[in-house]
């Protein structure tokens, strides 16, 4: 699934429903979802200031001279260039039914 495409769906959905995020169908479980966060392939955030393509280190701590990437400059990748979103769970999870991976989504 896309971002776009959630956002398809999300909007013909309640926007005062509490957004929660419901996984592991062998065993269901749900948990709130307290943000969306833009992240590397590998599930590491990319924060406002970007992360560094070479160390993957937040450009804000980014250490120059301890980077590989500095002989060809440092590519930045960016919460825009993000290839995923991960909607962050709060941490509290509670058992969930089946039915919602029966559903036909929205
Ligand atoms: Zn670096």
């Amino acid at each position: 699934m896309k971002v776009q495409d959630l956002i398809d769906q999300l909007s013909d959905l309640n926007p005062e429903a509490e957004l929660r995020i419901a996984y592991q169908p062998s065993w269901p479980m749900w948990e709130s979802v307290t943000a969306a966060q833009a992240g590397t392939e590998e599930a590491q955030a990319i924060n406002e200031d970007g992360l560094c393509s070479q160390c993957f280190a937040s450009m804000d701590e980014h250490d120059d001279e301890e980077c590989d990437g500095r002989e060809e400059g440092v590519d930045v990748l960016t919460a825009e260039d993000a290839p995923a979103v991960y909607l962050v769970g709060g941490g509290s999870n509670h058992y969930a039914s089946k039915s919602l991976w029966e559903g036909d989504g929205w």
